[in-house]
């Protein structure tokens, strides 16, 4: 049996922030703020593998509330998602994601964004699409005042 999930997530972006975005850190006179590093594309992903499994969401699982999350890898929560999957005998076929921004541009990153999701996730690069699109000066994206990112996750049962 083949699961789909989607996940969604946003932040702001503030000053004395990293730009953290799918594990690469980006240079940018600002990045992106919350509880965690707030990698916008990881917990994305991580929301689109909970769905997949049935599990809920990363609220649920790394609530913002709990101190032994802040400023977390986003990274690391993302391998323990992983974790999870495989423990119920799901297997990991493909990620495709969008990252949705205005400013900077994120095309010359990546392919650093892919080859470090796709290490991660223990997929093939071409299993591991990113996207990116803009705001067209609209709405909160388009006023640079944050960053979105949109993730579907495809598993398998382990046959
Ligand atoms: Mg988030």
């Amino acid at each position: 049996m083949s699961l789909v999930g989607i996940g969604y997530d946003s932040h702001r972006l503030a000053r004395g922030r990293r730009l953290v975005i799918g594990g690469v850190e980006i240079p940018y006179e600002r990045g992106l703020d919350g509880h965690s590093d707030s990698d916008v594309l990881t917990h994305a992903i991580i929301d689109a593998l909970l769905g997949a499994a049935g599990k809920g969401d990363i609220g649920q699982h790394f609530p913002d509330t709990d101190e032994r999350w802040r400023d977390a890898d986003s990274i690391a929560l993302l391998e323990g998602v992983l974790e999870m999957i495989a423990a119920d005998g799901l297997q990991l076929l493909n990620v495709d994601c969008t990252v949705i921004m205005e400013a900077p541009k994120l095309s010359p990153h990546r392919e650093a964004i892919r080859g470090r999701l796709a290490e991660v996730l223990g997929l093939e690069a071409q299993r591991v699409n990113v996207k990116a699109s803009t705001g067209e000066g609209m709405g909160f994206i388009g006023r640079g005042e944050g960053v979105a990112a949109l993730a579907v996750a495809s598993l398998q049962e382990q046959g």
